[in-house]
C-alpha cells in the first residue's frame, strides 16, 4: 500500500525499538511521517528482557488502535547481541545494585551499547535500503550516557555515512526534550489513545518488574528509569489540562 499524501516522506525509516517509552515514542513519531517504518530491536541479555515481549504488544496494539500508521508498519527484526552482556559489567546485564561508579556514570550504562545498536541498524537499513535511522537517545532528562549526546550521534552519523557510502541519517526526535515533553508529544502524535498506550504497554523499570501498576505504567517506581519516567509523568499531568485520569481512563 502507498502512501501519497505530501506530509508523508516516501523514504522508508528504521526505527531503533526497544519496547520502552522513548522508543514507542520514536515508533508513533516516524509512522505520523514515513511511509514504510521497520523495527529493530536488541537482544543483548539485559535483566529487563520483559522488554522484548512488550515489544511484540506494542506493535500490535499500535497497528490494532492506529489504522493510518497500520499500512505503513513494516517487518519487526530482532538482533541476538547477547555477546554485549558478557563483555560489559552492568547492573543492566548483571544481578547487582544500581549504583553511581567512581568516573560518575551510573553501572546501569552499558558500553558501546548505543554505538553497536546503530551501526547493526544501519548495517541492518543497507540491507532493507533504508536510510534513515530514528533513535530515542535523549540528552535533556538523561542517565548522562554518554551515547546519548547528540555531539556522539553526529560523529557516528558522520561515521556510518563515511563507512557505508551511503547518505545514513540518524533522527533523534527526542533529543531535546524533557520526559514530561516526551509524553506530550506522545498526545500530540496520538492523542490520549497513544498516551494510553505508552503507559499501559511500554517497559522502562531496569528491573523488569510488572508486578506494580503506577499512574504512568508499570515498574519498580524506584529505579532510576522508572524515577525519570514517573517525573515526567507528573510534570506532564500538571501542566496539560484535560489530561487528567477520567480522560485518560474513563469515569
Ligand atoms: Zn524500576
Amino acid at each position: 500500500m502507498s502512501d501519497v499524501r505530501p506530509d508523508i516522506d516516501p523514504r522508508p525509516a528504521l526505527v531503533l525499538f526497544s519496547g520502552g517509552q522513548d522508543s514507542t515514542t520514536c515508533l508513533a513519531w516516524a509512522l505520523s511521517r514515513h511511509a514504510r517504518v521497520e523495527t529493530v530491536g536488541f537482544d543483548y541479555g539485559q535483566r529487563h528482557r520483559v522488554e522484548l515481549t512488550q515489544r511484540r504488544v506494542i506493535r500490535e496494539q499500535i497497528a490494532q488502535q492506529f489504522p493510518d500508521w497500520a499500512p505503513r508498519l513494516g517487518p519487526d527484526h530482532l538482533l541476538d547481541l547477547t555477546v554485549l552482556g558478557s563483555i560489559s559489567e552492568s547492573a543492566l546485564t548483571q544481578d547487582r545494585a544500581i549504583a553511581l561508579q567512581s568516573n560518575g556514570l551510573p553501572n546501569t550504562f552499558v558500553p558501546g551499547r548505543n554505538l553497536v545498536f546503530l551501526t547493526l541498524a544501519a548495517a541492518l537499513g543497507y540491507r532493507r535500503s533504508i536510510r534513515l535511522l530514528v533513535g530515542g537517545m535523549c540528552e535533556t532528562d538523561f542517565s548522562g550516557y554518554p551515547d546519548c549526546r547528540d555531539e556522539t550521534l553526529q560523529a557516528q552519523q558522520r561515521a556510518l555515512a563515511l563507512g557505508l557510502a551511503e547518505d545514513v541519517q540518524i533522527q533523534t526526535p527526542l533529543m531535546w526534550r524533557d520526559k514530561a515533553q516526551i509524553w506530550a508529544l506522545a498526545q500530540e502524535l496520538g492523542g490520549l489513545a497513544l498516551v494510553s498506550l505508552v503507559v499501559e504497554h511500554t517497559h522502562t523499570c531496569y528491573l523488569g518488574r510488572r508486578d506494580s501498576r503506577h499512574e504512568w505504567g508499570y515498574g519498580c517506581g524506584s529505579c532510576p528509569a522508572c524515577a525519570l519516567r514517573a517525573g515526567g509523568w507528573g510534570r506532564w499531568r500538571v501542566g496539560t489540562p484535560g489530561s487528567g485520569s477520567q480522560s485518560l481512563y474513563g469515569a
